[in-house]
């Protein structure tokens, strides 16, 4: 006999019951029950995956179960909060069994490295589709915003930059270019992203601004720019490339991914002039690199800079689910 919705629901996503002491009531019930620790601001966020517009179809569903969550830490770690819970709903085609296994795995495996609880969710049936939702912590009145950033402020960002928009290349067979293992590097930048969870927690006492890089780092600075009321140079011969980048892109190729590829889920931050030797000295205790790519400029323009001083002009920035006719 087919298996029940709910039988589904129970072998796996609640088979492995909450971990956390401030779960009073987690997957079970019409609605979850959860404590807020004293002193401390809830932070909410979500995101969805829909297949053909935020995944290929050849993405296995264990990157899927990672992925969905993976973003979701993304902005919590923007926010500089700490994850605590999840909810989860699931629009699913059909029935796969041999799927569902490998997409909770996925997600429960980064639930898991995160002390995340999954406390709720939905399934339905339709095209394939993901949405978590997920909460974590702030110490009241702090953690960090898109609207702090002031002109002279340094724009760092973690890690490395472009590397899921060549992934995409590979994973949709645009690009065949690259080396076995420079190939599975760049695709597993693009299918199981490294939420920057606990970068955001140990510099959210040093910068005066965050976004996490979803739509590529140009289009992401302009969101914190306008946010902040500011503008900035971003130098494009300073971006942080991982060697695997490198030997798949030509020079021409490379700063419009760097600057224009989505996915990369790192963070943008902007930290005031006093603080940049010891957020200098921080990075050397981060597991990724934290490298300053511009400032920020009083001017409300976002201006891209070779070395030598000239301007690199960029063409077009930022995906967006719904631009108007005959825009770019
Ligand atoms: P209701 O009919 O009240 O909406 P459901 O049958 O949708 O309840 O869900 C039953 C329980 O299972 C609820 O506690 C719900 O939060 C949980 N649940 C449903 N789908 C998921 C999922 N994909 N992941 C985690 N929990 C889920
Ligand atoms: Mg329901």
């Amino acid at each position: 006999m087919a298996i029940s919705e709910f039988g589904l629901i129970q072998r796996y996503f609640g088979a492995r019951g909450t971990r956390r002491a401030d779960v009073s009531v987690g997957i079970g019930d019409d609605g979850a029950v959860l404590r807020v620790p004293e002193g401390q601001d809830l932070v909410v966020t979500t995101d969805t995956l829909v297949r053909d517009v935020h995944f290929p179809r050849s993405t296995p569903a264990h990157a899927l179960g990672h992925k969905s969550l993976a973003v979701n830490l993304s902005d919590l770690a923007a926010m500089g909060a700490e994850p605590s819970w999840a909810t989860l709903a699931l629009t699913l085609p059909k029935v796969d069994e041999d799927w569902l296994k490998a997409f909770s795995e996925g997600f429960f495996s980064l639930a898991s490295d995160f002390n995340v609880d999954l406390v709720g969710g939905d399934i339905a049936r339709g095209p394939l589709s993901i949405t978590a939702q997920l909460h974590g912590f702030v110490p009241r009145g702090g953690g960090m915003r898109r609207s702090g950033a002031r002109p002279g402020d340094r724009l760092y960002v973690t890690g490395t930059l472009g590397d899921a928009a060549i992934g995409l290349e590979l994973a949709t067979n645009r690009t065949q270019r690259g080396s076995t293992m420079e190939r599975a590097y760049l695709l597993s930048r693009l299918h199981t992203p490294l939420p920057r969870v606990s970068e955001g927690l140990a510099l959210r006492d040093f910068a005066r601004a965050a976004i996490d890089l979803s739509d590529g780092l140009a289009a992401d600075v302009a969101h914190l720019c306008r946010a902040s009321g500011a503008g900035a140079s971003i130098w494009v011969d300073k971006l942080p490339l991982s060697d695997a980048f490198r030997a798949l892109t030509d020079t021409t190729e490379r700063y419009r991914m760097a600057l224009g590829g989505g996915d990369d889920y790192e963070l943008c931050l902007a930290i005031p002039a006093e603080n940049q030797s010891a957020v200098d000295e921080l990075a050397r205790s981060l597991d990724c690199s934290l490298t300053q790519v511009g400032i920020v400029e009083r001017n409300k323009k976002l201006r891209f800079l070779h070395d030598d001083g000239s301007e690199y002009k960029l063409q077009k920035s930022g995906y967006q689910h719904f631009r108007r006719k005959g825009e770019r």
